[in-house]
């Protein structure tokens, strides 16, 4: 994308212009949340303007507007993911919210005393977490797949993992501190070698690479709409049809029930079965809004774009002494972290901050990651397409004065 485009793209972007501590915003944290286009701001601003009503079953005009717009954004995610049926696709809170409805409902399905679910050490608290509460509940084991020390998942060691007593694999699709793009087609096709489902965590993915869940054969496929661009609270999960129609609701309550009497109550079709309680209809709405705007960029312009900055950071990063670049995996996504000899990752993100600009520091909620490799966490760097390599020369100058003042 040439600089005219990217300026364009800025001027969407109405944080862009804050200024922090009197200097202008360099917001390279966007794998913790992305900034919202003006396009995305207006749809839930229209939302709550001309269309808000609870949504189902209402017989009056405004409802049926709203279930409409909702239903809409519905089939929007399912063409963005390369579904093939709406019902496979349910919205959630997030990504974490979409880990734990499988945990919990796939879990109480098809998982028992001494059976183990496979993850891998790269993964995010939420890809962990709700894994080791079913472990404790069934009495199961968790085993993790290794890396070596670029950050590449072992996946001979994977192989050996799996077993009879495997029900699930579970993994990241881009690692939120390495960077590391696994190889999931793969990891997916040996585990249904086994016939055993996989799930996907997409939240590092799909802001920045092509995902095709039919193409992946994915079981289940999970991402959060404010890592792409839309608000927070809204997310999805992807769901084989054969899958959701097996395992049973996560939670319960009003809109996935069919009939309820005190005696029995019977759950609603797909994908209402997992929807329990008012859905957030305006941010569906606006995560459609998103996912158009970044269609209509481009997938592929958006990875290439990305791809130069990464590469021009590391370059860059590169030139400072005691350097150590955390993740150097072959295929890498717009994630850079790294450490500068002892320095503590925390001071340099704090001083970076008064001088306007946003990395994040510290485990990345991914501690065993951290635990494995010894290290303290790291200082990330995360970028987006609205971001420009002058931020990244500025960010280059700052983290020389802040190693500067720290050594
Ligand atoms: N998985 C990965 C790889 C992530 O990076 C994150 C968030 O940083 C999550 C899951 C959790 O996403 P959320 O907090 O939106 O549910």
């Amino acid at each position: 994308m040439d600089k005219s485009t990217i300026e364009k793209i800025r001027s969407e972007f109405p944080i862009l212009n804050e200024k922090i501590y009197n200097k202008s915003l360099i917001y390279f944290d966007n794998g913790a949340t992305t900034q919202k286009p003006q396009c995305v701001l207006d749809r839930i601003n229209y939302g709550y303007e001309h269309l808000n009503a609870n949504i189902h079953r209402g017989v009056h005009f405004l409802s049926q507007l709203a279930t409409e717009a909702h239903e809409n954004a519905r089939k929007a995610v399912c063409d963005f993911l390369g579904a093939t049926k709406r019902e496979e696709i349910v919205f959630t809170r997030g990504t974490t919210e979409a880990i734990n409805l499988v945990a919990f409902s796939f879990g109480e399905a098809f998982c028992n005393e001494g059976d183990e679910v496979v993850i891998s050490v790269m993964e995010h608290h939420s890809n962990i977490v709700p894994w080791q509460m079913l472990c404790e509940r069934k009495k199961m084991k968790l085993r993790v797949i290794p890396m070596n020390e670029k950050g590449v998942l072992d996946l001979d060691a994977y192989k050996k993992l799996l077993n009879e007593r495997t029900r699930i694999v579970s993994v990241t699709h881009v690692s939120n501190v390495l960077g590391t793009v696994n190889p999931v087609k793969e990891i997916i096709e040996i585990a249904h070698a086994q016939n055993i489902p996989v799930l996907i965590d997409g939240a590092q993915a799909v802001p920045h690479i092509q995902v095709n869940v039919k193409e992946l054969d994915a079981d289940f496929y999970a991402f959060s709409g404010h890592k792409i661009y839309a608000p927070t609270g809204i997310g999805v999960l992807y769901g084989k049809e054969k899958w959701l129609n097996a395992i049973p609701p996560y939670q319960g309550g009003g809109e996935m029930i069919a009939t309820v009497t005190f005696e029995k109550t019977t759950y609603n079709e797909l994908p209402f079965k997992f929807e329990a309680g008012t859905p957030d209809y305006i941010g569906s709405t606006a995560l459609a809004e998103a996912l158009r705007y970044v269609q209509e960029i481009g997938i592929e312009n958006i990875a290439a774009y990305e791809h130069e900055l990464t590469e021009y950071v590391t370059k860059r990063l590169l030139e400072i002494e005691n350097m150590r670049i955390i993740g150097q995996a072959e295929d890498k996504s717009a994630v850079v972290s790294f450490l500068v000899g002892n320095i503590h990752p925390y001071d340099v993100g704090m001083l970076l901050d008064r001088l306007g600009i946003a990395v994040r520091t510290g485990h990345h909620c991914a501690q065993p990651l951290s635990d494995s490799l010894e290290i303290p966490g790291t200082v990330r760097t995360s970028f987006s397409f609205y971001n420009t390599k002058d931020e990244i020369d500025v960010f280059i100058e700052a983290l020389k004065r802040v190693i500067g003042m720290l050594s």
